[in-house]
């Protein structure tokens, strides 16, 4: 397939997608505003957690070669000391 342009792959979302993100060896296409909203929130979970990275991204597909986003949850650990 020679496609020039890509929409957006989020779901729902017909926009022109302008930001390719690599996620797990796989590229999801973006527009901006959906890109910005993402960025918005790995800000989020990275200023909660102390750190983030592209592998928080889950990538869940929907179907029709679209896909939904989501940051991961970490696993609460336990710091408390014991003894
Ligand atoms: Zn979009």
């Amino acid at each position: 397939m020679a496609d020039d342009t890509q929409n957006c792959m989020l779901e729902g979302c017909t926009r022109q997608a302008e930001i390719i993100l690599e996620v797990g060896g796989q590229a999801i296409y973006l527009c901006r505003p959906h890109f910005t909203q993402l960025v918005a929130r790995m800000t989020k979970a990275a200023v909660r957690r102390g750190s983030i990275s592209a592998k928080s991204i889950r990538v869940e597909k929907v179907g029709d070669g679209k896909v939904k986003l989501s940051i991961k949850r970490v696993r609460k650990v336990d710091v408390g000391e014991k003894g």
